[in-house]
């Protein structure tokens, strides 16, 4: 594998690479890697020549400083595992290589996606996710982004920043499935600050997707929230939202809706923890 620090010095590789005619593929991350950031590792192998992963926490996109603070870092056995799995290049920036102008106040047009659900809860987050996005993706210049469905309205965002950066035609976007435990908790960076007790309690989130999927014909959309949710209060999380709306939009249910999809953002402890299912 190459470390490249220097976005410089991978933006030189990846286009010498497409000048070979060699496709790139990009899987970007924040680190404290697990089998699914390795899963976008693996999906984007397949379909590409050459795969970058990108390890940058990036503090544009913490709208709570708490939470920036004790993100995960996990390095080395990151970079074991992205060798083990035969990845091609890591970029491993610094703040000042991503953000070299210092960070940009620039607005990014994302519509209601950033009044809505993560974006009314987490307010500023998806303005940082696009900035570094922008920056990471004009780095790497890739042919294929794959990103985790986990992050559902994150992969709504980051579309509608391609397209505002006119690479509809330039750049695939690949959306794979949610990895998760044996014990149906998805897998996630900030699982790492759970201990065992917790990871149960936080168990609940998948089951309280699992009743909206088994309910969604028989019972009313708003009851089903309300019980979905209780099922979290039950056991110990504190609930920001769980909503069921139309996956396309992420906006309430209407007669036009083609399929649902059902999110959930709650708190366990101070770790905040997201998940969703699409429905039918
Ligand atoms: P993160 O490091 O949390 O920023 O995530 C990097 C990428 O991995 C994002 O596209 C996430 O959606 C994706 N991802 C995170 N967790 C999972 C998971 N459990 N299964 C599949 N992809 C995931």
């Amino acid at each position: 594998m190459i470390l490249f620090k220097k976005a410089a010095d991978l933006s030189q590789y990846t286009q010498l690479q497409q000048s070979k005619q060699k496709k790139v593929g990009f899987v970007p991350t924040m680190g404290a890697l697990h089998a699914g950031h390795l899963s976008l590792i693996e999906a984007s192998k397949k379909a590409n020549d050459i795969t970058v992963c990108s390890i940058f926490v990036n503090p544009t996109q913490f709208n709570n400083a708490e939470d920036f603070k004790h993100y995960p870092i996990t390095i080395e056995a990151d970079i074991e595992k992205l060798i083990a799995n035969q990845c091609d290049v890591l970029f491993l920036p610094a703040v000042e290589e991503i953000y070299p102008a210092g960070f940009d106040p620039k607005h990014y047009d994302l519509g209601h996606l950033e009044t809505v659900l993560e974006g009314y809860y987490r307010p500023g987050h998806f303005q940082g996710v696009c900035q570094v996005m922008e920056q990471l993706l004009t780095i790497v210049q890739p042919d294929s982004l794959y990103l985790g469905a986990k992050d559902y309205q994150q992969c709504m965002v980051i579309t509608r920043l391609a397209a505002l950066m006119n690479l509809q035609d330039k750049m695939d976007i690949s959306i794979e499935p949610t990895l998760r435990e044996q014990s149906g908790l998805a897998m996630s960076s900030r699982n790492l600050r759970l201990n065992e007790s917790e990871k149960d309690q936080a168990l609940a989130i998948f089951r309280s997707l699992q009743l909206v999927k088994d309910q969604i014909e028989k019972e009313e959309i708003q009851a089903l929230e309300k019980s979905a949710a209780a099922t979290l209060t039950e056991n110990g999380l504190k609930v920001d939202y769980v909503r069921i709306v139309d996956s396309d939009t992420l906006l309430d249910v209407s007669e036009n809706t083609k399929r649902k999809v059902v999110l959930v953002a709650a708190w366990l402890g101070n770790v905040r923890l997201i998940d969703n299912l699409t429905l039918n």
